[in-house]
């Protein structure tokens, strides 16, 4: 298949933008890229589909996402941080069963697939969302996850006295269990398009010794953790508590550092840190919009850039961003950080569209398959609609994009050669059957948790 008249920003090493170009996709590879003229002359019998002059990018990776909180999408908006979690989050979540787990995983897959995001890192997956459940929606949504499965065995957050919703308690030893048979039935399923990680919940949420734990099992068997971490200044008082200088120490301290961690947000990090996340090869998930909408702060995504940390990107969940699209949060991931150094050079379009995929991949170990347009990776790409009076003019195909662009223009997506979506229409998923069983479900979930939520405005 030759997707045609297009321009495509590759992400190769030299960064090169082509013009009226065409990428050849054999099976899952792509097998060729060129100048559109020169590809048709080169395989006349290959089916052709013309992007119309639109822009071909690697497809997007989310390196930080909650399947279980698209249900529970706008639950706790406006509400400080522990009466978010605690009134809210956990309390719905909490109340949630197999059946919503999936259901909610299903529209949060449409929702990222009809954004552009054609990769994700699953951070927390607890025992009552279902595991199979998910993995097999992800499966069938054609992307590749990575799923980080919840360990814990404290029910408290942070040094915070109160405690969490019964519903999501789980004990140490279950649920290292249970990720360890996640692992052995789903680690490389889907022609390796899953991958089963450990997601430990936060410090307060585990103790040490479990900690030390999941991170020699981890090692063991190459597997991924990604954790929480600095989202929240108290991250810091309770490393102090354990003796250690930082939180980023205290995840050192326990094995939960090197090339297969992701740590989410690393807002309250300074330049030691730094040092110790690039020297470890430890990736970070830089999550603007969830930070912004729950006040903890703005990371130093700029330092970490200097120290050479490889920075990527996360949308985080429901309650707290309040959306899955990618594209949405980039500029963001820009304008908060230019914000914070009172610089608007310092982290430009280019270096954002680079942590959104090449650096996305790396952090999930998928460098050499995904993440950017070149000969012998899979074929992951999207097709973005340039022609919108938001996009126009696009002096530059990069900053047009990462500033002006919404989910909603990206109008093909393929991914390991598939062609999920065409012309926004999802056709590995049933975009109206999920909807409507979200409809139906969210309120059953609400009602259970004796929640009754609605507008704070008389609604009459
Ligand atoms: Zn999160």
């Amino acid at each position: 298949m030759i997707f045609e008249n297009a321009t495509i920003i590759t992400m190769n090493p030299r960064r090169e933008i082509l013009t009226h170009g065409a990428i050849v996709v054999a099976e899952k590879e792509i097998v060729d890229i060129g100048k559109s003229k020169e590809i048709i002359e080169k395989y006349p019998e290959k089916q052709r589909i013309n992007c119309n002059g639109n822009v071909i990018l690697p497809g997007l990776v989310d390196t930080h996402v909650h399947t279980a909180q698209a249900m529970i999408r706008g639950c706790a908006d406006d509400l400080g941080l522990l009466d978010w979690l605690f009134k809210r989050v956990w309390v719905l979540q909490g109340s949630y069963t197999y059946e919503d787990g999936r259901a909610s995983a299903a529209l949060c897959a449409l929702e990222m697939i009809k954004s552009g995001t054609t990769s994700m890192l699953e951070c927390m997956l607890a025992e009552r969302y279902g595991f199979d459940g998910v993995a097999e929606v992800m499966i069938q949504s054609g992307m590749r996850a990575a799923i980080g499965k919840i360990v814990m065995d404290l029910p408290s957050y942070g040094k915070s006295e109160n405690q969490m919703f019964p519903g999501m308690v789980e004990d140490g030893e279950t649920s290292i269990q249970n990720t360890l048979i996640a692992f052995d039935k789903w680690n490389g399923a889907a022609d390796g398009r899953i991958q089963v990680w450990f997601g430990p919940r936060t410090p307060g949420g585990v103790t040490p010794e479990l900690y030390d734990r999941i991170s020699q099992l981890a090692r063991e068997r190459g597997m991924g953790i990604t954790i929480h971490n600095s989202e929240v200044i108290e991250d810091q008082d309770y490393a102090h508590s354990e003796g250690c200088r930082s939180a980023v120490d205290f995840a050192g301290l326990h094995g939960l550092l090197g090339p297969r961690s992701v740590l989410a947000h690393c807002v309250w990090t300074d330049e030691e840190d730094w040092k110790v996340l690039a020297q470890t090869g430890t990736h970070v998930s830089n999550n603007p919009a969830s930070n912004a909408k729950t006040a903890t702060g703005i990371a130093p995504i700029h330092g970490m850039l200097q120290a050479g940390v490889n920075v990527t990107i996360g949308c985080d969940g429901g309650p707290s961003n309040n959306t899955y699209d990618l594209i949405r949060d980039m500029r963001l991931v820009s304008y908060v950080a230019n914000l914070r150094e009172g610089d608007p050079t310092v982290v430009p379009a280019e270096s954002v569209l680079e942590m959104a995929t090449l650096n996305g991949a790396k952090a999930l170990g998928w460098e050499d398959i995904t993440g950017s347009l070149e000969v012998g990776k899979r074929a992951d790409f999207i097709v973005i609609n340039m022609d919108a009076p938001h996009l126009t003019p696009a002096w530059d195909p990069v900053s047009t994009i990462v500033y002006a662009a919404h989910g909603s223009d990206v109008d093909t997506v393929v991914i390991d050669g598939q062609i999920v979506m065409q012309g926004r229409k999802v056709l590995v998923l049933d975009e109206k059957a999920i909807l409507e069983e979200v409809n139906r479900r969210y309120r059953q979930v609400a009602k259970r948790a004796g929640l009754k939520l609605g507008s704070r405005w008389p609604t009459i």
